[in-house]
């Protein structure tokens, strides 16, 4: 499914990814796990990997909108709250050895870098993994939209979209409530969008498709999933283009 020339991509990791199974904060096995993926990819495959982390398991602006906040500041929290998780994940690759950079959209200059493109290329050229924390730093995005534009910025060949729980790729219907529903290993965005699947928001499906950008849908979870999707396993995930 995967490419082996892929070697430069976007792994999107969404914050539920963080959480394991207590579905909410930052679970540190889980993010070990995480972790030693991508140090896997970078170090043995030479595999140039920026991660934009999403911050769900901590806050999601849609919920406080509909909670009566107001929607602008609602998902400014939840930009802090990727940058939560982008540190969390910092950390645990450098105790694995693996030199990492955080970029952030939101400038916190304590904390982060800001994002510059050409500085983000510089560091993956330099073998390190750059988190890209704050979306694209502007309310009523979610981070899907930031993984694709990033994915076009840095010239990265793919965009690879973790899923959790269980969920191994791109389903006909939801499998958890549609016995029926099958697993599609491959799929057109006109198609995504056409019939509604749920892949990644419908503003950075329109992108990559604008800007030919392959998707692969897969299971970060399970591991060696993320090695498989680049090493070009044609049973992991779906891919999209
Ligand atoms: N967000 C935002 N602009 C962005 C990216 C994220 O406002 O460019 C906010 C938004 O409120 C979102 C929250 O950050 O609900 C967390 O991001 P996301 O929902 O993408 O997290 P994930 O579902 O990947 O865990």
């Amino acid at each position: 499914m995967a490419e082996q020339s892929w070697n430069r991509v976007v792994l999107k990791l969404s914050g539920e990814a963080f959480a394991g199974s207590q579905g909410y904060g930052i679970d540190g096995t889980t993010v070990r796990m995480l972790a030693e993926e991508i140090v896997d990819v970078r170090q043995n495959l030479e595999v140039d990997i920026a991660v934009v982390v999403g911050g769900g398991n901590i806050w999601r602006g849609q919920v406080g909108a509909g909670a009566g906040m107001d929607r602008a500041q609602a998902d400014q929290m939840g930009m802090l709250a990727t940058v939560i998780n982008a540190l969390g994940l910092q950390d645990v690759l450098e105790q694995l050895g693996q030199p990492t950079r955080v970029q952030s959209a939101v400038h916190m200059a304590q904390i982060a870098e800001p994002y510059i493109r050409r500085r983000a290329i510089r560091h993956l050229e330099k073998g390190r993994v750059v988190i890209l924390a704050g979306g694209l730093g502007s309310p009523f995005f979610t981070t899907d939209t930031p993984a694709a534009l990033r994915a076009a910025e840095i010239e990265a060949h793919a965009v690879l979209k973790g899923t959790h729980s269980g969920i191994d790729g791109v389903y006909t219907a939801d499998p958890k409530v549609d016995a029926s529903a099958t697993k599609l290993d491959q799929v057109t965005y006109m198609d995504v969008l056409n019939r509604g699947l749920n892949v990644m928001d419908p503003t950075s499906i329109t992108f990559c498709m604008d800007n030919s950008l392959p998707i692969v849908v897969f299971d970060v979870t399970t591991p060696g999933n993320l090695r498989r999707v680049l090493d070009g396993d044609r049973g992991v995930g779906t891919l999209v283009r």
